[in-house]
């Protein structure tokens, strides 16, 4: 069977056809694809601005003018992965607690199947209901978490599942392998002057974004291959990791944050590990005016697929 393309610019203007990611075919289900985009329509779990659920939608608009071809990594993921748009995840806009069952029950689908799931959020609740399905078909995996923020909260207004929460959640489902975590970005205010240390004494890295400012990030990325080794790895990419100068159209905006360049240092470095899905959240589109925080959602999204498994790169310079 030959592999899914999108539609080109050529065949159809950018501004028209069907509104997927990279305007690839729509699929009922994962069945027979080797990468699963989907989207999750879900703002319920945040905690400041909303809007988040109007994000799959607008990544899925602003992946328009995206070409098959990496011109950087030489990656030419189409030739070589069945890849299709699977639609939205239903959720329970009324109900974050039923959300989170349905969400994962979407997700064992995907897996089931055998396809990789990209995920275009919606907040990041989402995470945790993806990484308990991944446990069942994985077991505990690797993670690189990127985000201005640690996520690690027991509680959020006395409730366990918000957007603060889900890699507590996912650390307490034994989700994770403890010393194959990397968070890279964390900064902003805190509760108190040890809210980044909760992860570090379970092992964890946390790459605060301080230390990310004025370098490139490609030795911290050989440095967590290294660690990694062969270990199934989930990607969760928060787009509040960015400096709002570049991602302003998010929910909870930290300012001196990492640049475009290094979150493309930050994925395209994951080229050789075992990645097994990944997901870009936090995209709040009513924040978004000019469409530039989707627009490199889409774009981060997009070299993701570029670096899953199968898909040759050229000799990295
Ligand atoms: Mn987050
Ligand atoms: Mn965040």
């Amino acid at each position: 069977m030959p592999f899914n393309q999108p539609l080109g610019g050529n065949e159809m203007p950018r501004f028209g056809g069907p509104v997927t990611f990279m305007r690839l075919p729509s699929a009922a289900s994962a069945e027979g694809l080797d990468v699963a985009f989907t989207g999750i329509p879900m703002d319920i779990g945040t905690s400041n601005r909303p809007g988040t659920r109007l994000g799959p939608r607008q990544i899925r608009d602003e992946s328009r003018m995206l070409r098959p071809y990496n011109m950087a990594t030489g990656a030419a993921p189409f030739d070589h992965l069945q890849c299709a748009d699977i639609g939205d995840v239903a959720i329970n806009t009324f109900d974050l607690k039923k959300s989170v069952d349905i969400i994962t029950a979407a997700y064992d689908g995907i897996l089931s199947h055998g396809a990789i799931p990209l995920t275009m959020g919606g907040d990041h609740t989402l995470t945790w209901p993806i990484l308990r399905a991944i446990r069942k078909k994985h077991g505990p995996v690797a993670l690189i978490h990127v985000d201005a923020h640690a996520d690690i909260n027991d509680t959020m207004f006395g409730e366990k599942v918000a957007h603060g929460c889900p890699f507590r959640r996912a650390w307490e489902d034994g989700c994770l392998l403890n010393d194959k975590v990397f968070q890279i970005g964390l900064r902003g205010t805190g509760y108190g002057p040890d809210d980044f240390d909760w992860g570090r004494n379970n092992g964890w890295t946390v790459v605060q974004a301080e230390e990310c400012w004025h370098r490139s990030l490609a030795p911290l990325m050989a440095d967590i291959r290294a660690k990694i080794g062969d270990a199934p790895v989930y990607l969760s990419y928060d787009i509040d990791s960015l400096d709002p100068a570049f991602a302003p159209g998010t929910g909870t905006v930290e300012p001196g944050g990492l640049t475009i360049w290094q979150g493309l240092e930050i994925v395209r470095g994951c080229a050789g590990l075992n990645l097994i899905g990944g997901d870009l959240v936090e995209v709040s589109p009513p924040y978004d005016p000019s469409g530039n925080t989707a627009l490199i959602g889409a774009n981060l999204l997009y070299e993701m697929l570029c670096v899953l498994p199968g898909v040759p790169q050229r000799k990295r310079g």
